[in-house]
């Protein structure tokens, strides 16, 4: 514990570092913290720990898993000829909830963004193109968002993948320019998804 910060203010500390927690909601947070029960404490500190180490990385598409394969890669319904670039696992999650996608997903953990010196070396597209190696794949669809460093990364990515004889799809601006994939309604994905255009 660093030197002067009583226990309250640690907590709030830590908590502070998460998103979207201020520092007045850290505050608030830590002492609800100090006023719970010392097993309700221990149960959150528990899921927290043992939710952290079961998590990692699907082997295959980059998405959260506890095992080697998540639950889409492994399902053998899913249409292996369809594969969705997305951003992150969040978008992962959106996607799914609007149903109508049975395809599987390439999750690139990152755009490409020049000015935040992150390359084409520093996400996964490396991954990506081994995954297309074998002819399974007939389409990508590329959803990351309809922002410069989407869009950017979308086109570096059709100019990739196009020479290898796989459709390149972009999905539509039905999500608002400049927002993102994750708080898209599904009715707006669904859209997007429907009217996606070649790249
Ligand atoms: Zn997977």
């Amino acid at each position: 514990m660093s030197a002067g910060l009583g226990p309250i203010d640690q907590i709030a500390a830590e908590l502070a570092r998460l998103p979207s927690i201020g520092r007045k909601t850290a505050q608030r947070l830590a002492y609800h913290i100090v006023s719970m029960p010392v097993e309700r404490v221990q149960a959150l500190s528990d899921a927290l720990i043992e939710g952290r180490r079961a998590v990692r990385f699907c082997d295959r598409c980059g998405n959260y898993t506890t095992g080697e394969l998540c639950t889409i890669c492994a399902n053998d319904e899913r249409d292996r000829s369809q594969l969705c670039v997305v951003r992150d696992p969040r978008d992962v999650a959106a996607m799914e909830r609007v149903h109508d996608y049975r395809g599987l997903y390439h999750v690139l953990h990152g755009v490409l963004s020049p000015m935040d010196g992150v390359g084409p070396a520093d996400i996964r597209i490396r991954e990506l193109l081994q995954r297309l190696q074998d002819d399974t794949v007939r389409e990508v669809i590329i959803a990351t968002n309809p922002d410069i460093e989407g869009e950017a990364t979308a086109a570096y990515l059709a100019r990739l993948i196009k020479p290898m004889n796989v459709r390149v799809t972009r999905i539509a601006h039905g999500v608002p320019v400049g927002s993102d994939l994750e708080y898209a309604d599904e009715v707006t994905l669904s859209k997007a998804m429907e009217g996606r255009r070649e790249l």
